[in-house]
């Protein structure tokens, strides 16, 4: 087969190759592989285009005189012609010619929406996003992926029935100008025979670059079809909407008219006009003409298949080449084995995809430890090399989410943390934010490919493999493995926790474990943030996130009122409109003494929910990483006096009376940012020192009940892995920094308590303990500790880019090893 292939396409390349330089002299070297975009128009159009421009004189059409009759009899020569070519019977289709692509779905939407009930829209996840701006115009709007689709074939609308007679369109590529998937055309008949009145848009402008498309079966065509000619000829910058006669009634509801689309107005007294009624083209096609831009037309389907044959020959030549692309990229390996591409089309060889795939391949690139190369760099890169590509969202944000596994509230995230099409940040949280892609056409050769592909090899191949890291087998100060015993968030500030569970890799940033203290209850009189300190019911506010729906739930434990809900969802996206005011200065809410800007939210029973609990009222504000001026916070934890002594022993030494260490901003330190927790981004304790205090409480009153870890609210548990290894209790007084898994962290000082350890984190009740014994064991200069702040400071290990250094996460059970301070 790809013998076969190989033979047959070789003459067509060469033959290819032969023209190319003549043909094409812009190109002056370079490598054009963005045929997705725009195709590259030939010397010998431009040359007929001025030639025919120079002979001939053609007048604005609606006159008699001969120039105007000439331009008439041409236009509508090539319009039969254009339909031929797309096998289109005119008996049975009239074509009508647009700006482009853009301008037809835009035509067809503006007529659906002006009918008695408007429209609903269903789209194609992989659609284009001028598909997907339809959805504004629709009375209801609907994305689908593939399962969906299927389902309405059989029966199943997804709009439900309850739209009365309202027409639904349906809208969807012929073939993903991200990826290259085909979809099949035989979906418009289907959709047909259904029950509801359904007509289908087919956006057929990646398709028809590069293959043919064929409208001879009028039964089973789509009733829309539209496409821009610069794609596949290079010139003329002129699109066309095919209307299926069967389904022109469905535009008959258009309200505009311009010159040219009636017979007769009449103003003044009475207001009145008759629209053309012969051919719906006249109906459509607004004020003159692009009638330079119609007559080259001919010129340019001409000069294309004298360079290049039939559209058949074009998309054997272009899959042969895409093919060879994929497997290209596909075979590129680093020195450890690793590949240097994800690619996200599919090889159009794969048996699952009987329409094949278009010559359009979207991929990303590694590095051999796993790390994403941005897409930036590899653009400029490839710009200084002189490929022409495009890298981004290639305005398919369906087909990239899919490819991506990017859900809608990452995408918001990335939005709100400063994400913007084309923006130089596309690595976010670990993943690519976009493609790169990389489209064949007609005129590509051979050598673009294989040098496209020695490109990529040749800058983002590692020859050398690279060392592979190991978990390090340490024994400072006698001790024995440590691990992470437990991780937990605290989504809403003094709520209730939420576990991270196990086996799941949980994201670590410079602010502080991912969706901490992202959220807080503000009081609505005062603004300030409320506290468990004083509201222990908060305690039994238990939040759960559920990524696969995009939500954060939210339960109430405690009692609750007869008819109340007892849970409540809000999403986890920043959507704009969940917010309250347009006004930019929100009001400023206070977070431990400390003025912020917070978003409130403004839905009245989520606020409700939260008011009821407490009997206090409040409202849910969020408070998003990556703010700045007073929507940033910073790290006020520092080195506590007692930790510069030596490690513990039994009874702490108390030292003498120094003035508490100055905050971070004072000694010039860079300061960390937080979200909403008290001091810094990430507090850690170890079971021992829980095990230690628990002991002296049961000393000093043998009859009180264990304390849990939970009251000290900390993110991260160390314990040691095995039961029998010892880890003296508030060693963490004397590390200074730790490894956790691949990553490093500093340790920022203790932390500081207050009655709050005294909450129950089960009951929300109140007791004296752990307190009273913490105030005669761990106070130093008035003050008590317990537990250790600390911030993500690197990965650590190796000096290159790695994937878990693009991606800081911790799970339970990873090694933890810490470094102690030297004194
Ligand atoms: C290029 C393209 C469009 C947009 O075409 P315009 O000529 O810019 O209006 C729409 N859909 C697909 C699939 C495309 O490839």
């Amino acid at each position: 087969m790809a013998g076969l292939n190989t033979r047959v396409d070789t003459g067509y390349n060469a033959r290819v190759e032969s023209f190319r330089d003549e043909e094409y002299p812009m190109l002056d070297g370079s490598i054009y592989l963005d045929h997705a975009g725009t195709t590259l128009y030939p010397k010998s159009l431009m040359d007929r285009f001025a030639k025919e421009m120079t002979a001939n004189l053609f007048g604005n059409p609606h006159s008699a005189s001969a120039s105007s009759q000439l331009s008439t009899a041409r236009i509508e020569d090539i319009r039969l012609r254009v339909l031929r070519f797309f096998s289109a019977d005119p008996a049975e289709f009239d074509l009508v010619f647009v700006a482009n692509t853009t301008a037809g779905i835009k035509l067809v939407a503006d007529a659906l929406r002006a009918g008695p009930d408007g429209f609903d829209y269903a789209y194609h996840q992989a659609s284009h996003t001028s598909l997907v701006g339809v959805r504004e115009e629709a009375r209801n709007s609907l994305c689908l992926d593939d399962r969906l689709v299927d389902q309405w074939q059989k029966g199943d609308s997804p709009l439900g029935d309850d739209s009365g007679d309202r027409p639904i369109l349906f809208a969807y590529p012929a073939q993903s100008n991200m990826d290259g998937h085909r979809y099949p055309l035989r979906w418009a008949e289907e959709l047909r025979r259904g029950r509801k009145k359904t007509f289908t848009l087919l956006d057929a402008a990646a398709l028809v670059c590069s293959s043919p498309l064929d409208l001879s079966q009028p039964e089973t065509a789509p009733d829309f079809t539209v496409l821009s000619f610069y794609k596949i000829f290079g010139f003329p910058d002129l699109g066309a909407l095919i209307v299926r006669r069967e389904a022109e009634e469905a535009l008959r509801p258009r309200r505009y008219f311009g010159g040219g689309t009636v017979d007769m107005v009449v103003c003044l007294k009475e207001q009145w006009h008759a629209a053309k009624t012969q051919f719906l083209h006249e109906r459509l096609e607004d004020g003159t003409l692009p009638i330079h831009s119609i007559i080259v037309l001919d010129a340019a389907m001409d000069v294309h298949e004298q360079l290049f044959g039939s559209m058949r020959d074009v998309a054997a030549h272009t899959s042969f080449l895409s093919r060879r692309l994929y497997r290209g990229l596909k075979s590129l390996r680093h020195g450890n084995g690793e590949p240097v591409c994800v690619l996200y089309s599919q090889d159009s060889d794969s048996t699952d995809n009987r329409l094949g795939t278009g010559p359009v391949i979207a991929f990303n690139v590694r590095n051999s430890l796993g790390a994403w190369v941005s897409l930036t760099e590899v653009e400029k890169l490839a710009a200084l090399k002189r490929f022409h590509i495009r890298t981004g969202g290639v305005c398919n944000p369906g087909g990239i989410a899919s490819a991506l596994g990017l859900e809608p509230w990452e995408m918001m995230q990335n939005f709100s943390s400063g994400f913007r099409c084309g923006t130089e940040n596309d690595i976010i949280a670990g993943k690519p934010t976009g493609v790169i892609r990389a489209s064949l056409g007609a005129m590509s050769t051979i050598s673009d490919v294989d040098s496209f592909v020695n490109f990529v090899a040749e800058f983002y191949r590692d020859a050398a493999p690279t060392p592979i890291l190991t978990n390090p087998v340490p024994l400072p100060h006698g001790q024995s493995w440590l691990q992470v015993h437990s991780i937990s968030i605290y989504p809403i500030k003094s709520c209730g926790r939420f576990e991270v569970p196990s086996g799941v890799d949980w994201e670590v940033r410079p602010e502080g474990l991912a969706w901490d203290r992202e959220w807080c209850l503000v009081h609505q009189g005062t603004g300030q943030a409320l506290s468990q300190k004083r509201h222990p019911k908060m305690a039994l506010i238990r939040p759960f996130i559920d990524f696969k729906k995009g939500e954060l739930r939210i339960r109430y434990a405690g009692h609750i009122a007869a008819h109340a809900p007892r849970q409540i969802t809000i999403p986890l996206s920043k959507n704009p409109s969940l917010f309250r005011s347009a006004t930019p200065l929100s009001r400023s809410s206070r977070v431990c003494g400390e003025d912020i800007q917070a978003q409130t939210y403004a839905l009245p029973e989520v606020n409700k929910f939260f008011s009821d609990i407490l009997g206090v009222p409040c409202v849910l504000a969020r408070f998003p990483p990556g703010g700045q001026g007073k929507s940033t916070r910073h790290s006020k934890a520092h080195l506590q006096k007692h930790q510069l002594s030596p490690p513990p022993t039994t009874k702490p030494a108390l030292p003498g009376s120094f003035p508490p260490s100055p905050p971070d901003s004072d000694t010039g330190r860079a300061s960390r940012r937080i979200l909403l927790s008290n001091e810094s981004p990430i507090l850690a304790i170890t079971l021992p020192s829980v095990d230690a205090l628990n002991k002296q409480i049961k000393l000093a009153k043998p009859t009180s009940t264990e304390i849990s870890p939970a009251v000290f609210r900390a993110n991260i548990i160390i314990a040691p892995s095995v039961v029998d290894t010892r880890l003296l209790p508030y060693a963490e007084d004397s590390w200074s920094a730790l490894r956790i898994g691949q990553h490093g962290y500093e340790m920022l000082g203790a932390c500081r308590r207050c009655h709050m350890v005294c909450i129950n984190q089960e009951t929300a009740e109140k007791s004296e303990e752990p307190f009273v014994t913490l105030s005669k064991t761990r106070r130093f200069d008035g003050t008590v500790f317990f537990g250790v702040h600390m911030a993500y400071s690197g990965s650590q290990g190796v000096g290159s880019l790695t994937r878990e250094r693009q991606f800081a996460t911790v799970r339970v059970g990873d090694v933890v090893v810490p470094e102690w301070r030297v004194e």
